[in-house]
């Protein structure tokens, strides 16, 4: 048992758990009794394994980046998570949580969303299983998205607006919470990234495990070893980055190297660096590191990619970032429109935003020639079009 993943109580250290309402208690619970037993099962995972292969696209490439590569003296390979239908790693884990589902015997799907991928990911899982899907989404966040919302309407999902508080993300997630403590029988809750309360962040890292999984198997063919130098991954939530580091967390030769947002600069009032700006507490029932203000407040995040505009981290990643296992660095959005661009430049691929955090991280490290480096390519740019040219005036 690996002193990094969760153990018999839902804890990674001292982060995690289960900090929930009462009333959540049968829902979660359940979750917790059956999610082992259900995704190790053969039929899960034929299932599983098929639909990542013929729906998804999987395995996506892991491509060696050779201008890139010339570019920082080291052999750069991209995990191709943005080839995956739908443009990003969030499949991985809605595919898993649908399947669940229908083996829960659930007939109905609720989901909450900032930006609107999550959310997609969703109502496309729900109409490749014909199952209902209700999405929760900030009143402010569904005028700011609007092609988001039009895909999810498209897929047949209801989209309702949280009009409570700041009418974001985390009003969408109380309104997800108070819909699954009504229908606690009939309704799964699909949550998008390695938080919440355990089981979740075990059972979303698993699901997104196939990513490093994939990237073993491919190093070897292509460099004679299984494992990188370094693997490279931002964090919003954590759930692309769990993926990447599941199957090296047990080899101290990777570094690990986890790449946070941080917005107008790490002390500008505008940031999501929240390993740098963060304390422990609890946030979205789960024990973690999060940025709140001195008498406990949740500080709103802001970091030009919304995907990484998140106020906290999963627990795994607090536990690496305690235990030194992983390092934690925080990129600026002047950063990473740069590195978007550089990539587009040198290599013909558009990233996502978010992605390209992590390829921004390459700029500050040193690399000592011959090594090999695999950086997480969690998603693809077309939804970021319209901020890349207003940012670089095309
Ligand atoms: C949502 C998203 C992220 C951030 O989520 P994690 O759970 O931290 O992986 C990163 N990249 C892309 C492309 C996303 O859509």
């Amino acid at each position: 048992m690996s002193e990094y993943q969760v153990n018999d109580n839902g804890y990674y250290g001292n982060f995690g758990g289960a900090y929930i309402p009462e009333m959540l208690y049968p829902n979660v619970e359940e979750l917790r009794q059956q999610y082992l037993a259900i995704i190790q099962s053969g039929d899960f995972q034929r299932e599983f394994d098929r639909l990542l292969r013929d729906y998804v696209g999987r395995p996506s490439p892991l491509y060696p980046a050779a201008r890139l590569s010339e570019r920082y003296g080291a052999n750069i390979f991209l995990k191709r998570e943005d080839l995956n239908h739908t443009g990003a790693h969030k499949i991985n884990n809605t595919i898993g949580q649908i399947l669940l589902a229908e083996r829960l015997g659930k007939k109905r799907i609720i989901a909450e969303t900032g930006a609107g991928q999550h959310g997609v990911a969703t109502a496309t899982v729900c109409a490749l299983k014909g199952l209902q899907c209700v999405v929760y989404m900030g009143a402010i966040d569904i005028e700011r998205q609007a092609p988001n919302v039009a895909r999810m309407k498209m897929m047949g999902a209801e989209v309702v607006a949280a009009n409570s508080g700041s009418k974001t993300l985390k009003d969408a997630t109380n309104e997800a919470l108070r819909d699954w403590i009504n229908n606690p029988v009939d309704t799964h809750y699909i949550i998008g990234s390695v938080v919440g309360p355990h089981p979740y962040p075990d059972m979303v890292a698993r699901f997104q495990s196939v990513i490093s999984a994939e990237t073993r198997k491919q190093l070897l063919e292509k460099t004679g070893r299984e494992t990188p130098n370094y693997a490279v991954a931002c964090v919003g939530g954590g759930s692309n980055a769990a993926g990447m580091f599941y199957h090296f967390l047990d080899e101290p030769s990777v570094k690990l190297v986890a790449v946070e947002a941080a917005g107008r600069g790490i002390h500008s009032g505008e940031s999501a660096a929240t390993t740098v700006l963060g304390r422990e507490g609890v946030l979205h029932g789960s024990r973690s590191i999060l940025m709140q203000t001195a008498d406990g407040q949740v500080i709103e995040p802001y970091s030009i990619s919304a995907g990484l505009d998140y106020p906290g981290i999963g627990p795994q990643h607090a536990w690496l970032h305690k235990t030194g296992r992983a390092t934690y660095a925080a990129i600026t959005d002047d950063e990473a429109m740069q590195a978007g661009l550089l990539l587009t430049r040198l290599e013909g691929i558009i990233p996502a935003i978010e992605s390209a955090h992590a390829l921004a991280q390459l700029e500050k490290m040193a690399f000592k020639g011959d090594e090999n480096v695999v950086v997480c390519l969690s998603g693809r740019g077309d939804k970021d079009l319209d901020n890349y040219m207003k940012y670089f005036g095309f």
